[in-house]
């Protein structure tokens, strides 16, 4: 059974003190749980100082986001080696919000996973479609778009590093939660495109987490599904209250 995973996109959100205060929290509220892979994705300022919180806990820490190249002249950008020597296991890749407000290509999100990968970081590849294409059933077409594209030349021991991310974009930030049969039936198509193109060990192997609008109240409810392997939380990981419960409720799957 694969082990569910929840990770905290933290977006451009908190100070190094209130990342203090959420992490403190947030550890007394998870401590003893070991059957989920927690992370969390601060914003770059807060990672190195986010890492030595973390030490020898259970709680990963990850970046938002990774630049494709090792060094450079590449201003405002910071790299995978850098996130890893920050203390980070995880990236996030691919947001929606990279692709929507920074151009973000499936040309650079495959860029970025290898980096990510020659670093070994955990890549957590983002894909989902926007509400316009939802409306015009073009949900699949879209899906399959990104992921040949973000796993161009990736082979199959580099794929079954990779966690993936469902997120329709019309559930992010916006309350609107996909129902868990909305999010199964994608969730479903992923892993069938995986046996396809890597086989079924991998296929059964990789992590689906779902993302958009997750809550401690409806986190139970899509863990259910099959295919639905954990989340990624973007509004409920700010306040350690929420982001402890959905990783506690997201045990009661099996
Ligand atoms: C996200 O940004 O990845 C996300 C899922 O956000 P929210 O949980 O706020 O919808």
């Amino acid at each position: 059974m694969r082990k569910p995973i929840i990770a905290g996109n933290w977006k451009m959100y908190k100070t190094l003190k209130e990342a203090e205060e959420l992490v403190s929290s947030l550890k007394r509220q998870v401590y003893d749980v070991t059957d989920v892979d927690i992370v969390v994705c601060p914003p770059y300022t807060a990672l190195s100082y986010v890492a030595d919180m973390l030490e020898d806990g259970n709680i990963a820490l990850g970046a938002q986001d990774t630049h494709w190249e090792e060094e450079g002249a590449w201003t405002g950008e910071v790299s995978a080696g850098m996130l890893k020597d920050a203390g980070c296991l995880y990236v996030i890749i691919g947001h929606s919000e990279r692709r929507q407000f920074f151009s973000e290509t499936d040309e650079g999100v495959n860029k970025k996973i290898k980096a990510a990968l020659k670093n070994s970081l955990i890549p957590i590849v983002c894909v989902g479609e926007n509400l316009n294409q939802r409306e015009k059933s073009l949900t699949f077409d879209i899906i399959k778009e990104q992921l040949t594209g973000a796993f161009k030349n990736i082979n199959s021991e580099e794929i079954e590093k990779i966690i993936l991310a469902y997120e329709p974009v019309w559930a992010i930030g916006t309350g609107k939660v996909a129902t868990p049969q909305q999010a199964q039936e994608v969730h479903k198509y992923i892993r069938d495109w995986l046996a396809k193109n890597y086989g079924e060990q991998a296929s059964r192997q990789i992590r689906i987490q779902y993302g958009g609008s997750v809550k401690p109240d409806n986190i139970a409810g899509l863990m259910l599904e099959e295919d639905i392997d954990g989340a990624l939380v973007g509004g409920a990981s700010l306040k350690a209250d929420s982001f402890g419960a959905i990783v506690i409720n997201s045990r009661k799957k099996g």
